[in-house]
């Protein structure tokens, strides 16, 4: 028996993740505790449920899994034990073009693990620095944005939250190891 279509991309996601996206039965736990459903186009459990529902181009066109920030939330509130945040990984790595509005978030990535990867752990200004020069950073400019940037920046310094220079770990050959492990 041939499987529809619709049917085989949520089989795909399933076999791809290693979770059971079937088992979902729309509770809505997931998308209540999730911190930053308010700049998602769809909420975690209705994307789940257009994965049941084989809309693939919808799934892989849509913002939320690269506004989701892999918190773990909704995996530890499932109750059916679906691990959410690694079907939002998956889905990244299906769509691999972020949609129209989310450009920037794959370059706020990449920032972030060469920080990781340099240090064993981040560190704020530079991966700000290099996520500013990655993006358009004139618009920024021209928009002000970077006004409100270099604000919410210097409250975190202020209050401690933020290293003005670089801290490397112990253990960083250990940290590489993984990046290498990772690139195969
Ligand atoms: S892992 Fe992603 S989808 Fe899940 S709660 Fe966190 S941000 Fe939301
Ligand atoms: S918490 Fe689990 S079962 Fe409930 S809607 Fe979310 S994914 Fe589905």
């Amino acid at each position: 028996m041939s499987i529809a279509p619709q049917t085989s991309f949520l089989y795909h996601i399933e076999e791809k993740s290693g979770e059971k996206v079937s088992l979902c039965y729309q509770c809505n736990k997931c998308s209540s505790g999730c911190p930053v459903t308010f700049a998602m186009d769809f909420p975690p459990h209705v994307l789940l449920r257009m994965v049941q529902l084989g809309l693939k181009e919808k799934v892989l066109g849509s913002l939320t899994p690269w506004v989701c920030a892999s918190c773990e939330t909704c995996t530890t509130r499932c109750p059916n034990g679906i691990d959410i945040a690694r079907v939002m990984d998956t889905l990244r790595q299906m769509a691999r073009v972020a949609p129209a509005g989310a450009e920037d978030i794959p370059k706020f990535h990449e920032a972030f693990l060469n920080s990781i990867k340099a240090r064993g752990r981040v560190y704020e200004v530079g991966m700000l620095l290099e996520y500013m020069f990655k993006t358009d950073v004139w618009a920024k400019i021209k928009s002000r944005e970077i006004i409100k940037e270099t604000k919410l920046g210097w409250e975190m310094f202020r209050r401690g939250k933020m290293r003005l220079f670089p801290h490397t770990i112990r253990g960083l050959e250990d940290i590489k190891k993984i990046f290498e492990h990772k690139g195969k």
